[in-house]
């Protein structure tokens, strides 16, 4: 394997999660400010948007000033090591900082220092599994610090928002998440959702619902209809585009679950911004890449 043709491929993965928008995600957003009134601030904000995501393309610059948390899942086929890629990876992300595709972006949490190239413990965060062919899949996120702070878990059953151990309890606290996270997160939002699992599981697999693409349709028909209810329902909240007001508060809702304990009930949010960076490729042996996950 030729480790340095595979840093090079990973850079432009990097340059491309970073500075394009996967199609479905500007499909999503042209259909919100259609939707909008005509002169409202909603509208307004989802052309500036939409204006914003031709430029940075154009440009081949970062969408946002946060490039966010990377998030890269690797399936390794068994010319690949885990060592192998993560270090072509780490250089990928040095060089890509280096020339600006992202942004210096990683804080010692202890001393407050950032390491200045993207690296660090934790970062970036790295996900393996063992590919069951001979192809190398490697699929990557980019979110931004907003965001995820208003990602959230709800342990069921709340009382305060009448949410017991159901389906119906899930959608009261996903509602309220949304409510919760009116204004902030740089909405219209996306969302991942895990219900059950223990709280680390279910962020993760929350994140990880959000590899999917916003038009799909959930394979478990039940989620597939809670799906639909809370893209229905969360739009008619009122909340807009970045909290103005308007029909666009969501621009998607992606569900999974997760076995859970009997003693525990969580429902885990993970909120991306409308700046939904994810891309990914897949390389056969020769180093080619075949195949981009995600038109863009
Ligand atoms: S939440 Fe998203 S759009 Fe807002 S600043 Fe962060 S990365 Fe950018």
């Amino acid at each position: 394997m030729d480790a340095r043709a595979l840093q090079k491929n990973l850079l432009e993965l990097i340059r491309r999660t970073s500075a394009e928008l996967p199609t479905d995600v500007v499909r999503a957003v042209e259909a919100g400010a259609r939707k909008e009134k005509a002169g409202s601030n909603a509208r307004y904000a989802l052309e500036v948007i939409r204006d914003n995501i031709v430029m940075a393309k154009d440009k081949s610059q970062p969408l946002c000033q946060d490039t966010g948390t990377i998030i890269c899942y690797a399936e390794l086929p068994k010319w690949c090591d885990e060592r192998t890629f993560r270090s072509a990876y780490e250089k990928a992300v040095v060089e890509a900082t280096r020339v600006g595709y992202l942004r210096q972006n990683s804080v010692d949490s202890v001393t407050g220092a950032n390491s200045g190239d993207n690296l660090g413990p934790g970062n970036p965060s790295f996900h393996f599994h063992q590919a069951t062919g001979r192809a190398l899949t490697v699929r990557m996120m980019l979110k931004g610090g907003g965001c995820e702070n208003v990602s959230s878990q709800y342990s069921l059953p709340d009382t305060k928002l009448g949410a017991g151990r159901d389906l119906e309890g899930v959608r009261r606290v996903v509602l309220d998440s949304v409510l919760q996270a009116q204004g902030k997160g740089c909405g219209p939002g996306i969302l991942g959702v895990c219900i059950g699992g223990d709280r680390g599981m279910g962020y993760v697999a929350a994140k990880e619902t959000l590899f999917r693409e916003l038009d799909d349709t959930n394979e478990d028909p039940r989620l597939a209809k809670l799906e639909k209810r809370i893209m229905k329902e969360g739009n008619s909240l009122g909340i807009g585009p970045m909290g103005f007001g308007g029909a666009t508060t969501l621009l998607g809702v992606k569900f999974t679950h997760r076995n859970r304990v009997p003693a525990s009930f969580f429902v885990s949010i993970a909120y991306m911004c409308w700046a939904f960076r994810r891309n990914g490729f897949v390389l056969s042996e020769g180093g080619r890449i075949t195949r981009w996950l995600y038109d863009s």
